[in-house]
């Protein structure tokens, strides 16, 4: 079974999707099948990874609305092991058209079950808000992955998240886990983002990750050229961090899940560079050889 995430947060430009592409690019990279899904209706994630816009083809509302298979909404991207499902601005639609309906929170859930043996990750892009797209995502998703800022009142502002995620759990999905809180768009060398990393340290523990996404203009360029990070600038810091970002949480898989993964991934050992051109063919040499990662199991 693969790993559903759901890269939430209901403030706006804190790095969702940014995250989203980047992460389901570097597991992807890492050689298993990754599926990123688009649940925003401002289809960030379609468009960075180099689908126009086309309102003609099948995506995220079809597969909500029950009009259409995962099958037939499956799109492949640049990377070979990288397939979306697109999202369009009439997604929006789904907000309200799906108030009346069936199992209104469960539409995603139960659209996705069908391919949850053929990826190792699917990774939920969602919109900046608490509404039912969001709520589809978190009940769909076997944890929460939160981008955010490091700014002052950090903690307040995703107080309303961590609200939704207990409030979820209490009904409709028990097993939803946080896979962690990643800190974005991070300058490391001011007092304030050192200061508000030790005190999201002392609230979330284990769960804020050793890993920070620094400020990196690749990350920003990427997406107009329709690229994830790894493929427009490999050697980027934004490409590199996202790819420590990866490894960090396939390390925090269950054992039995890890050790499932390791006899997937073809790790590549001897050094060899990631190669812009070789797109498809991209691998992610930094992901640890099987001995190394069975320590941590
Ligand atoms: P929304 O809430 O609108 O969906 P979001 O949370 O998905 O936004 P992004 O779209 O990923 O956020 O990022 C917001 C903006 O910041 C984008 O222009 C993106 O290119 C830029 N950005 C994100 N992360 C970084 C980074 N680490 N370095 C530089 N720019 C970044
Ligand atoms: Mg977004």
């Amino acid at each position: 079974m693969g790993r559903v995430i759901a890269v939430a947060n209901q403030k706006g430009g804190v790095g969702k999707t940014t995250s989203a592409i980047n992460l389901a690019s570097s597991f992807a990279a890492a050689e298993v099948n990754t599926l990123l899904v688009d649940c925003d209706p401002q289809s960030n994630a379609t468009s960075g990874l180099g689908l126009t816009k086309d309102p003609d083809r099948i995506n995220t509302y079809h597969l909500l609305m029950g009009a259409a298979s995962p099958d037939e909404a499956l799109q492949t991207t640049s990377l070979e092991q990288l397939w979306i499902i697109p999202s369009h601005k009439n997604l929006i639609g789904a907000n309200l058209e799906l108030v009346e309906a069936d199992r209104r929170e469960f539409r995603l859930r139960d659209a996705l079950a069908p391919l949850r043996e053929r990826f190792r990750f699917i990774v939920l892009d969602c919109p900046p808000a608490l509404d039912l797209l969001t709520l589809n995502a978190l009940v769909a998703a076997d944890a929460v992955l939160i981008p955010m800022q490091a700014e002052y009142f950090a903690l307040e502002g995703i107080s309303e998240l961590l609200d939704t995620v207990e409030r979820i759990r209490a009904g409709l999905n028990p097993e939803l886990a946080i896979e962690g809180v990643v800190l974005t768009m991070f300058d490391e060398r001011t007092n304030l983002a050192q200061q508000v990393t030790d005190e999201l340290k002392r609230y979330f523990g284990e769960k804020l990750c050793a890993t920070t996404i620094p400020r990196n203009i690749r990350l920003a360029e990427a997406p107009s050229h329709g690229k994830p990070a790894l493929l427009y600038d490999p050697r980027s810091k934004g490409a590199e961090s996202y790819i420590r970002l990866a490894k960090e949480i396939i390390e925090r898989q269950p054992s039995a899940f890890s050790h499932q993964l390791m006899e997937e991934m073809s790790v590549d050992v001897d050094g060899a560079d990631l190669q812009p051109a070789a797109g498809a063919e991209a691998k992610v040499e930094e992901i640890p050889a099987a001995t190394e990662m069975d320590k941590t199991a």
